[in-house]
């Protein structure tokens, strides 16, 4: 790859399938067990990476991909469980920012006091600081640009929004409205916090499009169906952006 790549990641097999049947001259690796497509899209070099399901699989592999690809931007996409009543199956959350919604420190509870998850307070833990509630930010032009060509998404509406992101799948309606109330979530699910850490780190755009597969206050129920909408967004974005850059 003579120019550096764009990176795509998705944390399934069915959040990528479309992704990879697009890429032209593809050639599949396997790297510490992760699977990496290299090919590309319109002429311009893409690495598609499946991190697999949950944060440390995230952190890990993205990790290793950014190591060795230098990506000139980061392109994540799957499915998530939707926050607000009114976001239902099929939307799409553009993730403008991202917070780790299970980093937190409980409140005291003597023996016997039994717990209450509403006292915990969610922050992230820094080495030899105050520990503080963090937000990931997604790279504005990316938001923009994916704004520009919402209309093309067919199959549900687009709302810019706060990805609620950590090892947890939330069936609590409680937890869920606490969570929406106090950190603006509009939807969860279990990487993007890994992949915009990292990102925001080493100074790579970023950005995350989540469909909602499932929402418990409406008891729509989990649909990787979902994860193919998703790409087809992901893909008329990847063409956008490359146009855009030249
Ligand atoms: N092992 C199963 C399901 C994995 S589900 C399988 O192979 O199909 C976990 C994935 O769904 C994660 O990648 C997460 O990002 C996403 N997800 C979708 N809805 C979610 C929700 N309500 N809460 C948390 N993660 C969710």
């Amino acid at each position: 790859m003579n120019k550096n790549p764009i990176l795509i990641t998705g944390a399934m097999s069915s959040e990528l399938e479309i992704l990879i049947s697009k890429l032209e001259d593809s050639v599949f690796k396997l790297e510490n067990s992760f699977e990496i497509y290299e090919g590309t899209i319109k002429s311009y070099p893409i690495v598609i990476l499946k991190t697999k399901v949950g944060v440390i699989n995230t952190a890990i592999s993205l990790t290793m991909a950014i190591q060795k690809y230098k990506p000139i931007a980061i392109i994540n996409g799957g499915t998530s469980g939707s926050h607000e009543y009114n976001i239902h199956k099929f939307d799409l959350i553009i993730g403008e920012s991202v917070v780790n919604i299970n980093s937190m420190k409980t409140g005291v509870r003597q023996l016997g006091r039994g717990m209450n998850p509403f006292d915990w307070k969610i922050q992230e833990f820094h080495t030899g600081a105050e520990d503080e509630l963090i937000i990931y930010n997604a790279d504005k032009d990316m938001v923009e640009l994916s704004e520009d060509i919402q209309s093309k998404y067919q199959y549900g509406n687009v709302y810019t929004g706060r990805i609620g992101s950590g090892d947890v799948w939330n069936r609590e309606v409680d937890r869920i409205s606490w969570l929406n109330k106090n950190f603006k979530t509009s939807c969860e699910e279990m990487e993007s916090v890994s992949i915009y850490k990292l990102a925001n780190m080493f100074n790579i755009p970023v950005i995350s499009f989540k469909v909602i597969s499932n929402n418990e206050m409406t008891g729509e129920k989990f649909d990787i169906e979902t994860a193919k909408a998703c790409q087809e967004f992901t893909y008329e974005f990847i063409k956008t952006y490359i146009n855009n850059m030249n």
